[in-house]
């Protein structure tokens, strides 16, 4: 029987990146990537890496892959631009934005 390779490639036209791994917390277990609804996230081939975002433009930020993770810190958000908001402090005038 002849060994198939399969070759996956990231979409470079959309470079965004919906979530941010910790590579120091990751145990690479992939049950975020078993459980995104979009298949945004490929297995690392490396054992224990994180997964490898393959088609971040799926993302629809809903965000069971954080939820599901057991890793506190393993994985999270970088909201786009519009879904940060920032706010004034009316008596400080400090600015506060969402990270
Ligand atoms: S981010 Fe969390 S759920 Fe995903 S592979 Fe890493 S440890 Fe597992
Ligand atoms: S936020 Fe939702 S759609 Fe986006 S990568 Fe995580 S599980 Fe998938």
């Amino acid at each position: 029987m002849s060994e198939r390779k399969i070759y996956a490639v990231p979409n470079v036209q959309t470079p965004n990146t919906p979530v941010r791994f910790d590579p120091e917390v990751c145990v690479g277990c992939n049950r975020c990537v078993e459980i995104c609804p979009l298949d945004v996230f490929i297995p690392n081939p490396k054992k224990g890496a994180p997964p490898i975002v393959l088609h971040p433009e799926e993302c629809w930020l809903c965000g069971v892959c954080v939820t599901e993770c057991k890793n506190k810190g393993a994985i999270s958000f970088i909201y786009p631009m519009p879904l940060k908001p920032r706010w004034r402090n009316k008596e400080t005038g400090e600015v506060t934005q969402l990270k």
